[in-house]
């Protein structure tokens, strides 16, 4: 709860001193105005992965948990030299890739910002191979590179809070519990949360944002379409982070949208 009062903090400054910071996504060149950075949703989301992770079992699975740290660290090397040679230097220098199989049977897999990054065992079975693993590790790396968490945050705050941010700071040692409710509210309470209130739009931007991704790291685009396929089939929406993605036919018609612009990135390796 102390980092979420230092973080209304720094937001109440940043609305009295202007109007955030606009940045733009890489690859789809979206512009969104954050008025909270992509660091101070770090200090909160560190704080709740470092909890997640204290509870979570590993899998025993040697090969497995290599494959996911192999498959994300490529991607993570493709992802950094990019942003490197487009003028994203800086925000490389904040994460702190990390990628972890836990035990679970769930068709899962999440991120949190900064990018830590968790594979349940159970969608090992659907992604089959390591492309597909790196479509969904692509997305997860999208949604932490896209600075999807900051800028639900930043959404949130302006929509529930406007200016009266500044009349909850100004109430003193005030900033008080309902302002860490709204925060717990928009980010949800553990550590899946954090990706699962994703906007469709957001879930979109993620699907395409990491198949070019993963074609940049050197893995075939083209497994995208039938892994989708696979997940769709696997599919159990209620259980699945990934049940606020778009419909899995719109989802699949999309990325092959996609695919023509992945296969420029795309160099086997
Ligand atoms: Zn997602």
């Amino acid at each position: 709860m102390k980092s979420i009062k230092l973080l209304l903090l720094m937001v109440a400054i940043t609305i009295l001193t202007g109007c955030g910071t606009t940045s733009q996504v890489p690859i789809t060149g979206r512009k969104q105005n954050l008025i909270v950075s992509d660091e101070q949703v770090m200090s909160l989301s560190n704080e709740q992965y470092r909890e997640y992770m204290k509870s979570a079992k590993p899998s025993t699975n040697a090969a497995n948990t290599a494959m996911v740290k192999r498959v994300g660290q490529r991607l993570a090397r493709a992802v950094e030299t990019y942003l490197r040679a487009n003028g994203q230097a800086a925000d490389v220098a904040h994460y702190e890739w990390e990628f972890n199989l836990v035990q679970n049977t769930q068709v899962n897999a999440f991120c949190m910002p900064g990018g830590k990054i968790v594979v349940y065992e159970g969608i090992l079975p659907v992604t089959q191979d390591e492309a597909s693993l790196a479509i969904v590790l692509g997305h997860e790396i999208a949604h932490a590179v896209a600075k999807h968490s900051a800028e639900r945050l930043s959404n949130t705050y302006k929509q529930q809070a406007g200016l009266q941010i500044i009349s909850g700071v100004a109430s003193a040692a005030g900033m008080g519990p309902n302002w860490s409710a709204i925060t717990s509210k928009a980010l949800g309470v553990g550590a899946q949360a954090w990706s699962s209130g994703f906007s469709r739009k957001q879930e979109s931007e993620a699907d395409h944002i990491g198949l070019i991704f993963a074609a940049m790291a050197g893995y075939d685009p083209e497994v995208a379409v039938n892994f989708w396929q696979r997940m769709a089939k696997a599919g159990n929406s209620s259980t699945s982070i990934f049940s606020d993605h778009p419909s899995d036919a719109k989802r699949i018609k999309q990325i092959s949208g996609w695919l023509p612009e992945a296969r420029k990135y795309y160099k086997k390796q």
